[in-house]
C-alpha cells in the first residue's frame, strides 16, 4: 500500500467537521474515467462543494499508484448520500476508486489490491469486522444510501464480487501476522509497551495540530504502508522541535 494525505480542507464536509466513531467501510468508484486523484483533490478542495469521500484511490500527485486521505477518519463524509432507513455517512469510512474505461485488467488489478489494503489498515486500526464493508449499490439495497451501481458495474467484469473482497481483505488482515508487528514490545525493551500511532486521528488530541503540521511540511512520512509509526517519545520529539525553531508555539 502506498499511502499519503492531502485533507481537502476547503471543502464544506471538512468544515463542517461532524465527527463519528467509525463501523464500517463504503466501498465506491467515481463513475468518471479519469485515474487521476489530483483531478478531485484540486476540483472537490472548495467551499462549495457538498460531497467528500474520506480517501481516493489512483494515481497520486507523484505519479506512483496508491491511496490519498481526504478526510480525517473521525469526520463524516457526505459520500452515499441518505437512504429509506438513513445513511452510512454517519457511521462509515468511505473512498472512492478512480475509474478507467473499465477494460483494462491490469488498471482493475492494482485498484482492486490497494483497495484490499487500504481496508484490511482500516479494520485493523479501527477495529471494523469485514462483514461491514459494503459497496455503494449494497448499501442503496440496505437502505442506507442513494440508488447507485458502483461497484458492481466494474468489479464483476474481472470476475470480482464484494464477497470475494470481504474475504480478500479478511485474508490479508490474518496474513499479516510478521512478529515485528504483532508485538506491542519495542525490541530489546523488554516489559515496556510502546502504544504506537500509525494515523493522525490516533495520536492524542493535543499533539494532533503538531503531527498535521509535521506531515504538511514533510519532516514526516508514513512508512511504505502509510503508517506513522509514531510513540509518545517520538510525538514529544516533534512537539519540542517545532516549538524550539519557532515553527509552532
Ligand atoms: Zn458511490
Amino acid at each position: 500500500m502506498n499511502f499519503i494525505q492531502n485533507l481537502l480542507t476547503e471543502n464544506k464536509c471538512y468544515i463542517a467537521g461532524a465527527k463519528m466513531a467509525p463501523r464500517g467501510i463504503v466501498v465506491h468508484s467515481t463513475g468518471v474515467n479519469q485515474t487521476k486523484t489530483s483531478a478531485y483533490l484540486t476540483s472537490w478542495n472548495k467551499s462549495e462543494v457538498t460531497k467528500c469521500v474520506h480517501a481516493f484511490i489512483g494515481y497520486l500527485p507523484d505519479g506512483t499508484f496508491g491511496t490519498v486521505q481526504t478526510l480525517p477518519f473521525n469526520y463524516k463524509c457526505w459520500g452515499c448520500g441518505n437512504g429509506s432507513k438513513g445513511s452510512y455517512n454517519n457511521s462509515h469510512i468511505q473512498f472512492e476508486i478512480c475509474e478507467d474505461n473499465l477494460t483494462d485488467s491490469k488498471y482493475f488489478n492494482i485498484c482492486y489490491k490497494e483497495a484490499v489494503e487500504f481496508c484490511a489498515e482500516l479494520c485493523k486500526t479501527y477495529g471494523i469486522d469485514t462483514k461491514n464493508i459494503v459497496c455503494h449499490a449494497e448499501v442503496y439495497r440496505l437502505g442506507y444510501g442513494t440508488g447507485h451501481t458502483d461497484v458492481e458495474h466494474w468489479f464483476p467484469k474481472f470476475g470480482k464480487t464484494m464477497e470475494n473482497f470481504r474475504a480478500d481483505v479478511e485474508m490479508a488482515i490474518k496474513g499479516d501476522t510478521s512478529p515485528a508487528e504483532e508485538s506491542p514490545v519495542e525490541e530489546g525493551d523488554e516489559e515496556v509497551a510502546v502504544t504506537y500511532y500509525d494515523w493522525t486521528t490516533a495520536c492524542p488530541d493535543w499533539s494532533v495540530p503538531y503531527v498535521q503540521k509535521a506531515l504538511d511540511m514533510g519532516i514526516i512520512k508514513g512508512d511504505e504502508q502509510g503508517r506513522l509509526r509514531l510513540t509518545d517519545d517520538r510525538i514529544w520529539t516533534l512537539v519540542v522541535t517545532l516549538r524550539a525553531t519557532g515553527i509552532m508555539k
